[in-house]
């Protein structure tokens, strides 16, 4: 709208207002999203490496956007934080994956989906008793449903973090750590945390086929995990090379393009289906 000038503190302010608008547009438009039923969630299976059976599924979020098309979560999520619809967007993520374990169960299969929790929802004390309330509605059983946490959690607030841990893995509900291994937090929290499993970051995982040092790395983490109670649970595994190695350290569960990328419950029906027969 403004005329074009040579001036470059006006080409400065101008660009700097188109950023702004567009900015603030996007956080409208966010509110929109969450009310106009625009986020939707993608599955990715983890794999058993014992059997080779799926033993659950990942959802991770994705906004249909009207016009720009399919969004990806380093796209909008810090924004989505940032506007403080963090909560908001964990329980629509919860209600989706939850109604759609609901369908799972009725054509008889029995997935555990693991839901993303951002820091900021691991200080909302009423966490756990929505949870339940969102499970008996439907008449799921605990198991129905993992959580999975960042190590960053434990800096906001560690005893709160650790009372709502606490009672949701008192409830039946299974705990994720999930990138272990690039958080700043001390290996300490492994002693007490009520955890269940690590998920090892994918940083690690990329390069182990081609450098030992990295793969004397995930062999001990295995070991680490294993020796403290816990699964482990490799992702980024993008070729045959690392399931093999992941399956000779005796990791417990695998993820990655590999096996499948993360697709919608349809193409996830198609793909269970093909994978049975
Ligand atoms: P994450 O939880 O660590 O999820 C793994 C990411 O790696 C996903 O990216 C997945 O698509 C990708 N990935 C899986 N297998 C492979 C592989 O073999 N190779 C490579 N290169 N990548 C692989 P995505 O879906 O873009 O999600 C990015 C991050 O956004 C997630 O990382 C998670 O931190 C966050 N996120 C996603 N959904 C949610 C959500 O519902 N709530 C919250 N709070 N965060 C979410
Ligand atoms: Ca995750
Ligand atoms: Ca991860
Ligand atoms: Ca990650």
């Amino acid at each position: 709208k403004a005329k074009a000038t040579h001036s470059g503190h006006h080409v400065y302010r101008n660009t700097d207002n188109r950023h702004g608008d567009a900015r603030l547009r996007t956080l409208q438009e966010l509110r929109l999203a969450l009310t106009r039923d625009q986020l939707v969630l993608h599955y990715q299976p983890k794999i058993c490496l014992k059997t080779g059976f799926v033993a659950g599924v990942e959802a991770l979020v994705r906004w249909n956007h009207p016009e720009r098309g399919l969004l990806f979560p380093d796209q909008f999520l810090t924004l989505v934080e940032e506007a403080g619809l963090m909560h908001a967007l964990t329980q629509e993520v919860l209600r989706k994956a939850l109604d759609q374990s609901v369908l799972w169960s009725a054509q008889g299969r029995t997935l555990t989906v693991a839901v993303n929790l951002s820091a900021s929802s691991l200080i909302d004390s009423d966490l756990p008793e929505r949870v339940g309330t969102m499970l008996s509605a439907r008449g799921l059983p605990p198991t129905a449903l993992m959580l999975e946490i960042t190590e960053d959690f434990l800096m906001v607030d560690r005893d709160r973090a650790r009372d709502i841990l606490t009672r949701l893995r008192a409830s039946g509900i299974k705990i994720s750590v999930d990138d272990f291994g690039t958080g700043y937090s001390s290996l300490a929290y492994l002693r007490d945390l009520p955890i269940d499993e690590l998920k090892l970051d994918q940083s690690f995982v990329f390069p182990m086929a081609d450098d030992a040092r990295a793969a004397a790395l995930v062999a001990s983490t295995i070991d680490l995990a294993h020796g403290l109670g816990l699964k482990m649970v490799a992702e980024g595994v993008e070729n045959s090379v690392a399931y093999d190695e992941l399956v000779r350290y005796g990791c417990d569960f695998a993820q990655g393009y590999f096996m499948s990328r993360p697709i919608s419950a349809e193409a996830l029906d198609e793909w269970l289906t093909a994978r049975q027969s």
